[in-house]
């Protein structure tokens, strides 16, 4: 490896391998430092796809939204504590970003929703499937078609600074050799902290116990790292349990699901409240009940449409039966109330109205269709959407609100995007735009230094 690159990115979840394809694009010799084994950080579990509003394959199927509504459905899932510049720029740069995949050979064409958007703007692989492995093999092919300069395996220890401006990081690989480079920027891309659990609870004591959806390297020592050199934070506290997470496992069941038509009832076989409500108010509902968990019903129709359900069919998650009295009894629920639940229900979607629970969106289809399904589900530790701060072109900002010259964020490990809440498909959005922002900025600064 060369001793000096223009832009070292740390982390190689989309965040970061978007930085690297981008800062590579405008010319600058990047090098990717990736302290785990493989290439996707947390990326490569997300489910459900990227937000984005006004795009082209929403044109193409008649799917009229605008930018505004995607930004006020947002703020409002965040309880408005968003930071307002850095969501405008996010919701502006959403179509765009969408567009710098598909040149990139990645489709998000395939539409669906999530918790708390009103219109159809999740955008997905075509087959239905994840988008975190779609994404991240797409992006990979990107680096290595460019053979952009990779180090697995290591970790960056230190960002150093010389006379203000970011000068160098030190890195240590897994033999425990260090090296240090000379950089002109870096990009910490490192994500969020929800799988340190020491963190997490030292923010939200009430949280104490609860499994995280995030894999191991979610520690978040990209904060630390930028703490170091001065980097404010913000909203450390506002962390994010999912509602819908297989507990024995930690495996996250997607929000597709219920976008694409499921329903939670309890163990009393009843609905309990809107099913596509924001995260944070799903989840505060299914911990108040009795048994802290409930279960997620579809039907075939259903499971027909979504390869992820396929995924958990075959990790064992679903209990299935050819009828909703037989699902009732394997589930030890009293099939009366469950039956009862169904046909209201698809009663609400005839009338497209949910006159219980005031269901708007994924009003779909009845759920009618045998074989049907349930997975029992509780929420987990999901996503950290505090961290470090920084303005809209990615710069990292001090205490005082000042740039750190040379240093740049993009991702879970940056706050103030998502407010108090993330919505569903968001996280996907939020790494491509201020990951590839980041790409381009950086590039920039280096140019500026040379
Ligand atoms: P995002 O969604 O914001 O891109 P991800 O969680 O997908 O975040 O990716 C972050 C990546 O950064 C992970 O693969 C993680 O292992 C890696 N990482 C975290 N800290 C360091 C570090 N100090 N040095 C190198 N890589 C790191």
């Amino acid at each position: 490896t060369p001793k000096n690159y223009d832009v070292v990115v740390v982390g190689s979840g989309g965040a970061g391998l978007a930085a690297a394809i981008q800062a590579h694009d405008e010319g600058a010799r990047v090098l990717i430092v990736e302290k785990m084994p493989t290439f996707g950080g947390n990326t490569i579990k997300a489910s459900a796809g990227m937000n984005a509003a006004e795009t082209r394959f929403q044109r193409v199927k008649g799917i009229e939204d605008s930018k505004e509504l995607f930004y006020q459905e947002t703020l409002k899932g965040g309880q408005n504590r968003n930071n307002p510049e850095l969501l405008r720029c996010f919701v502006e740069h959403a179509p765009q970003a969408i567009e710098w995949l598909a040149n990139r050979g990645i489709m998000l064409n395939d539409i669906t929703t999530t918790g708390g958007m009103s219109i159809d703007r999740t955008h997905r692989p075509k087959d239905g499937s994840a988008v975190g492995g779609y994404l991240i093999s797409g992006l990979v092919r990107n680096v290595t078609k460019r053979g952009i300069d990779v180090m697995l395996d290591t970790s960056v220890e230190e960002i150093l600074c010389e006379q203000g401006k970011v000068s160098a990081v030190r890195l240590i690989n897994d033999e425990n050799e260090t090296l240090t480079i000379a950089v002109k920027s870096v990009i910490v891309a490192t994500g969020g902290f929800s799988a340190n659990s020491e963190m997490v609870v030292k923010y939200r004591p009430d949280l104490a116990g609860f499994v995280t959806t995030n894999h191991k390297g979610a520690t978040g020592g990209g904060i630390a790292l930028l703490e170091h050199i001065g980097a404010g934070t913000v909203d450390m506290g506002e962390i994010q349990i999912h509602p819908t997470v297989e507990q024995n496992t930690s495996y996250l069941i997607s929000e597709s699901i219920r976008g694409g038509g499921a329903i939670l009832v309890n163990q009393q076989g009843n609905r309990f409240f809107n099913e596509m409500e924001t995260r944070d108010k799903v989840s505060a509902q299914i911990i108040a009940l009795p048994e802290h968990y409930a279960y997620i019903v579809f039907d075939e129709h259903v499971r027909a449409k979504n390869k992820a359900a396929d995924e958990y069919i075959a990790r064992g998650f679903v209990t299935s039966a050819s009828s909703p009295r037989q699902l009732a009894e394997k589930l030890g629920m009293d099939y009366h109330a469950f039956l009862a639940t169904l046909e209201r229900y698809n009663g609400f979607v005839e009338q497209q109205c949910d006159s219980d629970f005031g269901r708007t969106t994924a009003l779909r289809n009845p759920i009618n269709e045998g074989p049907f399904h349930a997975i029992r589900i509780a929420p987990g530790v999901h996503h950290t959407m505090g961290g470090v701060t920084i303005n809209t072109e990615t710069a990292v900002l001090n205490k005082q609100q000042q740039v750190i010259p040379g240093a740049f964020a993009a991702g879970e490990v940056a706050g103030g995007i998502h407010g108090s809440n993330r919505i569903g498909g968001n996280a996907v959005a939020d790494i491509i735009i201020f990951g590839s922002l980041a790409g381009h900025h950086a590039a920039n600064w280096a140019k500026a230094q040379a």
